[in-house]
């Protein structure tokens, strides 16, 4: 997520890129533009395709959930009925007494209600616990679920979508004839060795920690609205379609009125920019953007593990939201604001870091944040030159710690979202957690530091990172865990 902060964006230095270049459109190309492009700002060569990734280990996806969802969109009323099952393997170590369902469409973040009728575990009605103000479903298995062991879930459900984009990120709402529906479905969330975590986010971060399943979506919706999705959709009749997606951390859908869509492949992906009919510069834009991103990161990191990656302009009050294969993009950014690159590159870095390699956002936010933070920086530094990212550097992430401590307001960049005050989770999280991957770099120099990444992508791909597992990369790769930069910015603070 990219959140709505005043203090986010290096405006100064998007505005001077915007001076340097004229105008922000035609700073976009990977390679250099024939316009003069100052000796100050070389953009740098683009790596070369990054090498095939080790194949995951069959095992470690045939335990991964399969969810079957249909699901029936009445826009009229804004509410959505599906009907889902859900094959649960216990690939923990530890037989589970107890399974979660996490309804996020009736969390305050979200706004909305769902409701879940007609639960059946393994063919049986099963009487859940209602937990958390109604956001999340308790089921008692009895006997307990052994390892490898499978349990089937059935059940229907209702989703009342709100109005207004006045909740929250209005990332989940009907507005401006855009329906965003993210998890809009009963979803598992991660058992881990805290055991289930189910706790409710604040709604200024990232709300939904899972594992990797694959999903099975059809879909009924007016047959004049686009449909973009996780996954790959087909039409399979005028208003019903088909997606599939996995394996993917969630899965989100977007219904609109007013779509138009420019696509190109990159890197053998189909990369789509959907937006409003009356912004096609703002999404030609966003299109050259996402391309570009998407090619330095695979280069850098390794590949984008699926076939298609969209890019959607939605009323949400976020710059920007990540979603598996999908990114939500404000539709306040799009008629030239100055934050759109930073925003777009940003949240197509997601689709590494929270997406292919999860972590938990909720507890855990600064393994995500601030790497794709970094990475975000990394992308101007390739597109616009070294100097141009060292500005950056200076102007936004350094200055920003350095008013933290300053104002005595420092804080580990390693806490749970819920541990920071509102205004200061992404001065924290996002700026002083990058500076620590920067320091990293420089203590390793960049040839161990883009192995370390590309280490961490290949280890965690499809599974779930924590900050221990990167240290641990960290030290497979250079010999040292360089603890002590992990201790100053991630867990440290300045006073
Ligand atoms: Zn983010």
């Amino acid at each position: 997520m990219v959140l709505n902060s005043p203090a986010f964006i290096p405006i100064r230095r998007l505005l001077v890129l915007v001076g340097v270049c004229g105008a922000l459109m035609a700073c976009l190309p990977l390679t250099p533009s024939p316009s003069p492009t100052p000796a100050t700002s070389t953009p740098r060569p683009l790596p070369t395709a990054a090498p095939m990734e080790t194949p995951v280990p069959p095992d470690a996806l045939s335990l991964a959930p399969r969810y079957a969802i249909s699901l029936t969109v009445d826009v009229a009323h804004a509410q959505v009925a599906g009907e889902q099952v859900v094959r649960y393997t216990n690939a923990e170590e530890v037989p589970l007494g107890d399974l979660y369902l996490r309804l996020f469409p009736s969390t305050p973040g979200y706004g909305g209600e769902m409701r879940v009728s007609s639960i059946r575990l393994n063919g049986k009605p099963a009487s859940p616990e209602v937990r958390l103000g109604g956001s999340a479903l308790r089921l008692l298995l009895n006997p307990p679920l052994a390892p490898l062991e499978t349990v089937t879930l059935s059940m229907a459900f209702t989703a009342a979508v709100p109005l207004t984009d006045g909740i929250d990120y209005a990332q989940f709402s009907y507005v401006r004839g855009v329906m965003a529906l993210p998890e809009v479905y009963p979803l598992i969330p991660v058992y881990d060795d805290e055991g289930w975590n189910v706790e409710v986010a604040p709604d200024y971060g990232d709300a939904v920690y899972s594992d990797v399943a694959f999903y099975q979506v059809d879909v009924t919706a007016p047959p004049t609205m686009t449909l973009v999705a996780s996954g790959t959709c087909a039409v399979r009749e005028a208003g019903r379609w088909s997606c599939q997606a996995g394996p993917v951390r969630d899965f989100a859908l977007i219904l609109g009125d007013d779509y138009q869509v420019a696509s190109q492949v990159a890197e053998g992906i189909v990369v789509n920019s959907y937006f409003y009919s009356g912004h096609r510069e703002g999404g030609e834009g966003v299109l050259k953007m996402a391309v570009n991103a998407l090619t330095l990161y695979s280069r850098l990191f390794g590949p984008y593990p699926y076939e298609e990656l969209d890019v959607v302009e939605t009323p949400t009050r976020a710059g920007g939201i990540e979603y598996p294969t999908l990114v939500v993009i404000s539709d306040r950014l799009y008629t030239g604001h100055p934050r759109l690159e930073w925003v777009v590159a940003h949240e197509v870095a997601h689709q590494w870091w929270y997406g292919v390699v999860g972590n938990d956002q909720v507890d855990e936010p600064w393994l995500d944040e601030a790497l794709t933070q970094y990475t975000t920086l990394l992308y101007h530094e390739f597109l616009y030159g070294a100097d141009a990212a060292a500005e950056i550097l200076k102007s936004d992430f350094q200055a920003t710690y350095d008013r933290l401590v300053k104002e005595g307001n420092d804080m580990p960049a390693g806490l749970p979202v819920a541990a920071y005050p509102r205004d200061l989770y992404s001065p924290v999280v996002y700026r002083k957690g990058a500076l620590y991957f920067h320091a990293l770099r420089q203590r390793v120099g960049d040839e161990a530091f883009f192995a370390i990444l590309r280490a961490y992508y290949r280890r965690h791909r499809y599974g779930i990172a924590t900050p221990d597992s990167f240290l641990a990369t960290v030290k497979t790769v250079t010999g040292s865990e360089h603890r002590d930069l992990y201790e100053r910015w991630i867990l440290g603070v300045s006073r």
